[in-house]
Order: structure tokens, then C-alpha cells, then sequence
């Protein structure tokens, strides 16, 4: 984190003003409900960073695909798509989505859950292709013949221009007259009287509601506004940007993933992005990259695919966070009111943020969720924080 988490000496005695939404977390979360939430209400989004997306938001793989995670997951992604698609005019001035498709492949020990994947899916992606033998491989030449016995095409996937996204979240809703504060940390919070106080590094202020929107640090923000954790663990990812030894004709080839989550790579700019699909417990922090996950990537990358890297150009690691059921968490706390959660996306948190902002927007004013949600299989229950207290067999 940076040095904002040293308060300025006088932060105490600044008013950063009364809002009805105070947002804690700038990055995709925070970003896109402070857009949903204006302009009828008054939004204050505060950040711990000088920058907006300087964690987990700018760290990701930029993948929308609607075959991603569990089946909670895939409906807040194709609710999404919509607004991908057609986000409004003047959010941003080019396509946020790139066709690239995705390509979930198998070694023959894998069939089955590729199989269980297909099964799951198809009725809802009736374009996704089976693929085999010399299709297969034409499709994707790097990919070793013994590590993809078949494949699973989704021609629809694409890659996310998730700076384009985040900063017409964050300037879309500026211009509808929401304030967004940097460099101050929730240090604290007191709700009474029906009214949160919050104690920043920046100053002090009050709101009708909290949103917790703070990616890993989302339990750690609940403390200190008093509110009871709810078990969100951030897990490490790794990825690395490099040049191949040989020169691929590999513009148009779609990110390939492993089936098990031994790896995913995609062409990247001339170059490739890789990553072991490593999920490392860590504590909220600025997340750092490990030597023996690197390593574990090379390995992979020449045990599955004919991928050899020259250079590496780029490596970082990023946290994904998960409630204990791998669902985010989109609604009320269950014990202290006006504290909301938007939290635990783990790795879907980009391609789920409309729906996701879409939906809390609609709980927050105390409105039905909007039809477009629920017309792809959205439920509030399978998002709510209520879930997360009940026993799972009374649940599920
Ligand atoms: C390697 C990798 C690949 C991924 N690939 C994909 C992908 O292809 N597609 C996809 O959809 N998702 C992907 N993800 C996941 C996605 O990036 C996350 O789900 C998403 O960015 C989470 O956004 P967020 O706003 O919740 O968290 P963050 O971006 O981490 O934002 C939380 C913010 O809260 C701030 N904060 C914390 N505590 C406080 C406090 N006390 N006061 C004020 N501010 C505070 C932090 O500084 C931070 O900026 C990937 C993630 C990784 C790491």
C-alpha cells in the first residue's frame, strides 16, 4: 500500500462532506456501482491509493467468457454482455470487448470433466464447439497433441479493455456527480443514530450506507467498521508477458486453458500472457509475484504446449478473493444495517461488474432487479451475505 496510510496530521479535523453512499474501493467494484448509484444519490468513492485500479483491477487477464466459473458466475456474465456490448454513449470511445475466444482443452485423463463442463453449459451457449484431433490442433498449433485429446470452443469469449471500462466507470460517474477521493484509507467507522461516521487518512465524513467494496482488504474493512468478517480469502495469481523462441502466426488464436487450471495463455500484443492458474493464500497486500510459481508456469508451458520463452517482458501477480463458495457477495450484512458487501469476485470480478453493479444498485434504492438480470438467471439469494451465516445443508 502506499503512504497514504499515514494519516495527514490534521485528517481528523478535515470534513470530507455527507453522502448518502460512502464506497469503500475504487477499483472495478466501487467504480462501477459509484456509475449505477448517481446520479440521484449522493456518492463519495474513497481510495487507499493515489490510483484507481492499482490493485487487483489492473491485474487481470481481461477475459470475458460466459463458460468461466460456477453457474452463478456464468449468469452474472452473460447479464453483462449487454452492457459490454453497448456500454452508452461517451463511456468510451472504442469497443470495450475484442472477439477472442476461448479454448478449454483436455488431456485424455481430462475428458470427463471436460465432458461435465460441456454438459453444464451448453444449453445456455448452444455456439460452444467439441473439437478433436487435427481441428483441434489447427485451431491452436502450440498445443502439444497428448495434452489436448480434445477441446471445447467458445467462439464468443472475448478480451476486455479493462482500463477503457474502469475509467468510464469512474469518469461517467464523476460527471454524474460523484466524488472520488485518493490517498484515504478508511481508518474507521461508528454507525449510529441511523448514520455511519468514517474516519479517513484524508479526513472525516458520514453516510446513510457503507459499501465495502475493498477487494482483498474487504474482511479487514468490515473490522474496522465493526461488522463481522465473512470468511473472504484472497488467493495469489501469477502471470507473465513473453516472447516466444519461435515466431507464431497467433493474432487470431483464442486463450486456451487447461481444463484442470494447470495453465491458461493467450496471444498478447506480439507477445504471450500466461499464468499457472496458481490460487496461493496470502493476506491482503500488495501482491508480488514468487520464483517457484514462475517456475511452476515454464514447466507447464513446455510439458502441455511447444511454447518456449525467450524473453520475459512483463511479470505480476494479482489477488483474487473468494467467499467460501468461490459466489461473490452482492447485498446487505445480516447483522449491522446500511453495511452492504460488493466483494469475493474472485476471478470474474471484470466480466461480472455490470450485473454485479446492476444488481447492488437495485438492492441499495430498495428496487426489484432489473428484468435484464434475471431474464439470464440472476438471484439475489445465491449473491446475498445471508448465505454465507446459514449451514449449507439448510441452504443447498
Ligand atoms: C492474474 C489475475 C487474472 C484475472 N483475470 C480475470 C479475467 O480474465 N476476467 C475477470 O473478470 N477477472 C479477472 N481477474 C479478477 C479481477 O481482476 C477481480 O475480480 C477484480 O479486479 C476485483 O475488483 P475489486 O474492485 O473488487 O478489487 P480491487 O481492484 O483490488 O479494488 C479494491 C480497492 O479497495 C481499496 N481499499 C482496500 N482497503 C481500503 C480502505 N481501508 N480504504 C479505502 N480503500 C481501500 C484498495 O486499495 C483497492 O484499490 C483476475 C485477477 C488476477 C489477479
Amino acid at each position: 500500500m502506499s503512504n497514504a496510510m499515514f494519516s495527514s496530521p490534521n485528517a481528523e479535523h478535515i470534513n470530507l462532506g455527507s453522502f448518502d453512499v460512502v464506497i469503500v474501493g475504487a477499483g472495478m467494484a466501487g467504480a462501477s456501482l459509484a456509475f449505477e448509484l448517481t446520479p440521484d444519490l449522493r456518492v463519495l468513492l474513497l481510495e487507499t491509493e493515489s490510483q484507481p485500479g492499482y490493485h487487483t483491477t489492473g491485474r487481470s487477464a481481461a477475459l470475458f467468457s460466459e463458460v468461466y466459473g460456477n453457474d452463478v458466475v456464468r449468469a452474472l456474465s452473460r447479464a453483462s454482455r449487454t452492457f459490454f456490448d453497448s456500454p452508452g454513449g461517451g463511456f468510451a470511445d472504442h469497443p470495450l470487448l475484442t472477439p477472442r475466444g476461448t479454448l478449454f482443452f483436455a488431456a485424455a485423463d481430462r475428458l470427463e470433466q471436460l465432458h461435465v463442463v460441456h454438459t453444464e453449459v451448453v444449453r445456455r451457449a448452444p455456439e460452444l464447439r467439441w473439437m478433436e484431433g487435427k481441428a483441434l490442433l489447427e485451431q491452436l498449433p502450440a498445443l502439444r497433441r497428448e495434452a489436448a485429446q480434445a477441446g471445447l470452443f467458445e467462439p464468443d469469449a472475448c478480451d476486455i479493455d479493462v482500463h477503457s471500462l474502469h475509467q468510464g466507470y469512474l469518469r461517467s460517474a464523476r460527471q454524474r456527480g460523484a466524488t472520488v477521493i485518493c490517498n484515504a484509507q478508511l481508518e474507521s467507522a461508528q454507525y449510529a443514530n441511523s448514520r455511519w461516521t468514517l474516519q479517513t487518512c484524508a479526513g472525516y465524513c458520514s453516510a446513510n450506507l457503507l459499501v465495502n467494496a475493498a477487494g482483498a482488504w474487504a474482511d479487514d474493512v468490515a473490522v474496522r467498521c465493526g461488522v463481522e468478517p465473512i470468511g473472504l480469502t484472497p488467493l495469489r495469481r501469477t502471470a507473465l508477458v513473453f516472447d516466444d523462441h519461435q515466431s507464431w502466426n497467433c493474432k487470431h488464436w483464442p486463450l486456451a486453458v487447461e481444463i484442470g487450471e494447470q495453465l491458461y495463455f493467450k496471444p498478447d500484443a506480439g507477445r504471450f500472457l500466461a499464468s499457472p492458474a496458481d490460487e496461493i493464500p496470502s493476506p491482503a497486500c500488495d501482491a508480488q509475484p514468487d520464483e517457484f510459481d514462475v517456475a511452476v508456469l515454464l514447466d507447464r508451458l513446455e510439458r502441455l504446449t511447444l511454447l518456449r520463452p525467450k524473453r520475459i517482458t512483463g511479470r505480476w501477480a494479482g489477488l483474487r478473493t473468494f467467499a467460501s463458495d468461490r459466489t461473490p457477495v452482492a447485498g446487505f450484512d445480516t447483522q449491522i444495517p446500511n453495511f452492504f458487501w460488493l466483494a469475493g469476485q474472485g476471478g470474474y470480478g471484470i466480466q461480472t461488474a455490470p450485473a454485479l453493479a446492476q444488481l447492488s444498485a437495485s438492492l441499495i434504492r430498495g428496487q426489484t432487479m432489473p428484468q435484464g438480470l434475471a431474464s439470464h438467471g440472476v438471484r439475489t439469494q445465491d449473491l446475498s451475505a445471508h448465505r454465507l451465516a446459514v449451514t449449507p445443508s439448510a441452504e443447498f
